[in-house]
């Protein structure tokens, strides 16, 4: 639906968009052969004296400067070839430096005892060597000690070992930043065969999950909270496989029945015999496309044919308004999100998409394009058809065992054929409405109020003089059982929220829906709710579902249905299931530091929004009182620990120990029934996700970021030095609050509420910069692929990672000026300064593996790839190609304007 006026952003998006699949040709031939530029070559830049001096900084610092001012990022100006590492030719020697800028000395030493002492006796001469030596190696120490510690905490250890196993020291930072961090990633970090991709935000997520499976794995407790058991019930029930092929697909048929959809679609054409224990049901059964559409809606909060939703109003947050357009929503049931699924539906839409592209005879360059795109993905649309039939063939022996299988074939080809046919008709039209009417410049133009009696007269256009009554009994329908079911003003006097392209998209729908036979709509809800139930039945319809996904996305291997259970607990029972994560020491010790350090990066914004030449000074206010407003949720909620709050969060999900597709229906009906309940309240401003989430959000229309304990951990946090973690966390807190000032976050104002409260000539100005990120973006070519980036639809996440770095940058600046500067050096990394760290923290955040399969989808996410992410940030860091002494010209630091908004 084009309506809704809020999004959540999150620094890897969270998992509905976060398809940043790749293939692993990427990592080794990555895009850069592209940009390569004429540069000195690595070795030449060691000659250069200042390059030396940058290497030899630990010593340098003893010998020269006292002050251990070694690693400040003034040097710049000496050495324009130079760069602070060990680069490229030398690196393994680099690492030994500080003793070979020893030996020098020594040697010096030795021979002025040689010139003196030669003619003496042998003994003398060695006895003095031993003493040199010996105070040589006080002198050293001590020296060493005093100046630059080497950080051997257990952290700093694990940071420098991480690292140290995941860049490629042999290629030039300047050329490739990605490779130089992230280069020898893979090695170390193999990609799971039951996942199509893998970055530390997955592998981190997979640690918790383990934390979550044990904790959900261990006995009900009466110490803890009845939510608690609640969420280990719910595990208990999905791990029960004996019993789930005991009740075979019993739990199905209930729910076919229940939403009023046929046990036996029309088009099958086939008769139950007398055998079936269903024979009456089927006898009482009266079918209405509406009512089994909007029950699986109530059921599944899984849009069919037509959108629905509620959210407040972009225009005043607190009015809740209901939404009807193109189908957005997919089943909320939570199994079947994981990355592998939501690929496998891509390419099952794809597929779809490409067989229309086939009976058309206009084909242009973008058809063929997709037509190629349909043939990688090793003919999606067969292995799906065989696996469909397979269920359905499994289904008709259930319902009944006698069933006339050469009938029964014939209908299961008729009832697919239609099934698709819609399928692919729905997603034609929801593409064309898309795509005919184009977004204004301003969201907030594109918003349409109308009751349901407009509506009714537009969507009856297309067909009058006939009409087709929807809206009205759609209400009534949805509200059946909520406490708004009796109160009729509520539908009569209904203002709803909707778009130009979602009523074309009604008119278009409901015209569609008045020339088709009812039995292929019939035919598409049922073949979509069998879809979407079957995987929660019998092990043998597991097992097709996974041969389906091995032939269509090519993963080997499935995940254990211990995770898998575990992950959709999760997701349901997020809060409760974060129990186990929260723990007292992190509001203690560890909140502080991370609110000390999101206020040095909102001060370091403020900072930048001040300094700016283009913002009027009134727009700077309002800018810097909108940040100082943002709301943050940082760890877990507090009232996660109270027991009784806890409960009550979750008292109307009821769990059952044996009925695994209840508990799930339940849960979900649940949630449906309780937002509709709650919708004439203002949405309360809240965490934007669950606490064991390796992620981080931005909600626009609460002017809030959300942190959650699970991405404040190690690999983003606890790095040992604060020049690591203002590199890792502190960018991702930056990203998160530049959301609220990137092109779609600016139009709300600080109370969530979309209205213009900059003034038109910063506007304008904002605009021009927003520009010069679209250019820089949609110039990055996926060799591999041969793809662009799409530089408006990742607008507004480059903006956020642009900003949130070098807001981090000058936030880490900000603490060594109050703190002092970080003298220990990390292990194995020393001849790094702490500048260098930092970036070096940045980059590591992108590591990533893909598999070849996936590679092809990943461009339709708002965030780029992760090597993107970080080549467009740091190609615009004068900060970076400062610190690493690039110069302009090389890859990193490219002779283009640099954009920059802050
Ligand atoms: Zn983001």
């Amino acid at each position: 639906m084009a309506g809704r006026g809020t999004s959540e952003h999150t620094t890897t998006d969270d998992m509905d968009e976060r398809n940043r699949i790749w293939t692993t040709g990427n990592i080794n031939h990555g895009f850069f052969h592209e940009n390569l530029q004429q540069q000195p070559l690595p070795l030449q830049r060691q000659q250069t004296p200042g390059a030396l001096s940058l290497l030899s900084a630990p010593v340098r610092a003893i010998s020269e400067n006292g002050n251990g001012s070694a690693n400040g990022n003034g040097i710049g100006n000496g050495a324009a070839n130079g760069h602070g590492q060990a680069s490229a030719s030398e690196s393994d020697q680099g690492k030994q430096l500080p003793y070979q800028r020893i030996s020098p000395n020594l040697i010096g030493i030795q021979s002025r005892f040689r010139r003196s002492y030669y003619h003496k006796v042998v003994l003398g001469a060695l006895l003095a060597l031993v003493i040199i030596l010996l105070i040589a190696i006080i002198v050293l120490s001590v020296s060493i000690k005093k100046s630059n510690p080497i950080c051997r905490s257990r952290e700093c250890i694990r940071s420098a070992a991480s690292l140290i196993y995941a860049m490629d020291e042999q290629t030039d930072p300047c050329e490739d930043f990605y490779k130089f961090t992230c280069g020898r990633w893979a090695e170390e970090h193999p990609r799971p065969d039951s996942v199509t991709s893998n970055d530390w935000f997955r592998e981190r997520q997979a640690h918790i999950m383990r934390v979550v499976r044990e904790f959900l794995r261990s006995n009900i407790s009466s110490a803890e909270p009845e939510a608690v058991g609640k969420a280990k019930t719910m595990y208990g029930a999905c791990m029960d496989t004996k019993q789930l092929d005991q009740r075979n697909l019993e739990p199905l048929v209930d729910y076919l029945l229940r939403f009023q959809l046929p046990l036996l679609p029309t088009s099958l054409n086939l008769t139950l015999g007398n055998e079936s224990k269903y024979t009456a049901q089927v006898a009482n059964a009266s079918y209405n496309w509406l009512e089994s559409m909007v029950a699986i809606k109530q059921h599944l909060s899984m849009d069919l044919i037509i959108g629905f939703d509620v959210f407040p109003d972009p225009f005043n947050r607190s009015i809740n308004r209901i939404a009807l357009g193109t189908p957005e929503t997919e089943s909320a049931f939570p199994f079947n999100n994981d990355d592998s699924h939501k690929l496998l539906r891509k390419i099952h839409r794809k597929t779809i998409f490409m067989q229309n592209s086939d009976e058309d005879d206009s084909e242009d360059d973008l058809e063929s394009e997709e037509e190629e795109a349909a043939k990688q993905t090793t003919s999606g649309m067969s292995a799906y058809l065989n696996y469909i039939r397979k269920v359905i063939e499994k289904y008709l022996l259930y319902v009944d065992p006698y069933v006339n299988q050469e009938e029964a074939t014939v209908g299961i080809s008729q009832l697919v054929k239609q099934g698709v046919k819609v399928a692919r008709k729905i997603h034609e039209l929801k593409e064309d409405a898309e795509n005919s009417t184009k977004p204004s410049k301003n969201p907030a133009d594109d918003i349409i109020y109308i009751s349901l009696t407009q509506l009714q007269n537009q969507t009856d256009k297309n067909i009058a003089p006939k009409t087709l009554p929807i809206w009205m009994r759609y209400m009534e329908l949805i509200l059946k059982g909520t406490r708004h079911e009796k109160n009729r003003q509520m539908t009569t006097n209904l203002t709803i929220i909707t778009s130009q392209a979602d009523i074309l998209y009604l008119q278009n729908v409901v015209e569609y829906l008045e020339e088709t036979p009812p039995s292929h709509i019939e035919s598409y809800l049922w073949l979509s709710t069998i879809e979407e139930l079957v995987l929660h039945t019998t092990s043998s319809m597991r097992l097709l579902h996974s041969e389906y996904m091995r032939l269509a996305i090519g993963t080997e291997g499935s995940t254990p249905r211990s995770l898998y259970c575990a992950n959709g607990v999760n997701s349901l029972f997020g809060m409760a299931v974060s129990y186990v994560l929260a723990d007292e020491e992190f509001t203690r010790v560890k909140l502080p530091r991370v609110q000390r350090m999101l206020s040095d990066i909102r001060r370091a914004f403020d900072r930048l929004v001040r300094s700016t030449a283009w913002m009027d000074a009134a727009t700077k206010r309002k800018t810097m009182q909108k940040s100082a407003e943002m709301k943050s949720f940082i760890g877990f909620p507090s009232w996660l620990r109270n027991g009784t709050a806890l409960n009550a969060y979750y008292e109307g999900a009821v769990v059952n120990a044996s009925m695994h597709l209840e508990n799930l229906m339940g849960f979900v009906h649940w949630q449906m029934m309780e937002k509709l309940n709650e919708m004439d309240k203002p949405e309360p401003i809240g965490w934007a996700t669950s606490p064991s989430n390796v992620n981080a959000f931005h909600t626009f229309q609460s002017n809030a970021i959300t942190v959650p304990i699970a991405i404040l951990q190690y690999p983003f946090y606890d790095l040992g030095l604060e020049a690591l973690n203002y590199g890792s966390i502190g960018t991702i807190l930056g990203h998160e609050l530049t959301h609220g000032f990137d092109d779609s976050g600016r139009r709300f104002d600080r109370d969530g509420n979309m209205v213009e409260w900059w003034s038109n000539q910063t506007i304008n100005e904002y605009v021009n910069r927003t520009e010069c990120f679209v250019e820089q973006y949609s110039r990055y070519h996926l060799a591999d692929i041969d793809e662009y980036i799409d530089g408006e639809l990742t607008l507004g996440e480059n903006i956020a990672d642009n900003g949130g770095m070098r807001e981090a940058y000058y936030a880490y600046r900000l603490y060594v000026k109050e703190m002092g500067r970080e003298r220990s050096k990390l292990p194995g990394l020393e001849h790094y300064t702490h500048e260098q760290l930092f970036f070096i923290a940045f980059g590591n955040l992108w590591c990533e593996t893909y598999t070849p399969a996936a590679s092809r989808y990943a461009l339709s996410d708002s965030h780029c790839p992760g090597q993107m992410r970080l080549k467009g940030v740091l190609s615009n860091s004068e900060e970076f190609a400062r610190t690493f002494r690039c110069a302009r010209g090389s890859a990193m630091n490219p002779h283009q304007r640099k954009c920059r908004i802050w």
